[in-house]
């Protein structure tokens, strides 16, 4: 089967449209978390993540504007687009984020959005700190998101560790290790000085992942924030990738 996996939206509507087309050969899609936060159509993007029965995991900022955490480990702009989500979101699609449970697993895979450790809130970004995931991974591969950086660690058959940035195009061949954590980077705000959006797919018969990325109307996604009036620095991030 052909996966496409997803992350980190955050109310980008126009990257998720993009992503999702990109997709059409998927033969199932996951989501590993945060729909909502940062950008300007959280309903808009729930509707499309249920109408396609996208399995979800939940992210920081799903739990943020249920109330399930608190806003105080947020930044003041996140914090702003909690707020402002809070405002703006429908009761069905609150029901729906609340519902999200914290891991999910599928084929040879587990999906959280941070760590298996501490799913909503703990980022893997280094070896230390991928330890105690690989630690709990039930399966070989985990897929990750949160931290807005696609990368790969992994853990060799001889107990030696590997890992690095992925670009587009870039590829892990899952069979080369014993345990991999997979970071497919975020589709509605992007951290590592790429601007497009960021996703992967990943073949379970073949046991490849691909890392892709591609181009979506970022000033269309700015321009509705500013109308909306969510903080300034959020909408110049869209554009740097940063
Ligand atoms: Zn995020």
């Amino acid at each position: 089967m052909l996966y496409g996996i997803i992350s980190d939206i955050h109310s980008n509507l126009e990257a998720l449209d993009v992503v999702l087309n990109k997709l059409y050969q998927a033969g199932k899609i996951v989501c590993l978390g945060d729909i909502v936060g940062y950008g300007p159509n959280p309903n808009e993007c729930i509707e499309k993540i249920k109408e396609l029965n996208i399995p979800t995991v939940a992210g920081n900022h799903d739990a943020a504007v249920t109330g399930q955490m608190d806003v105080k480990w947020f930044n003041q702009n996140a914090r702003e687009a909690v707020f402002w989500t809070q405002k703006e979101i429908s009761e069905e699609n609150l029901g729906y984020l609340k519902e999200l449970p914290e891991v999910l697993e599928e084929d040879d895979f587990q999906m959280v959005h941070g760590s298996l450790r501490s799913p909503l809130e703990e980022y893997v970004t280094s070896l230390t700190e991928a330890l105690p995931t690989f630690g709990l991974m039930t399966r070989p591969v985990c897929f990750i998101g949160h931290s807005h950086v696609p990368l790969f660690i992994a853990r060799k058959k001889d107990g030696n560790y590997d890992g690095r940035a992925l670009l587009d195009g870039e590829e892990v061949l899952v069979d080369d290790y014993e345990k991999v954590i997979i970071n497919v980077g975020g589709v509605g705000q992007p951290r590592d000085g790429d601007p497009r959006a960021s996703f992967g797919t990943y073949d379970s018969k073949t046991r490849i992942f691909t890392l892709h990325r591609v181009e979506y109307n970022v000033e269309q996604v700015q321009g509705k924030m500013k109308k909306v009036g969510l903080p300034q620095p959020l909408i110049d991030r869209l554009q740097f990738g940063r």
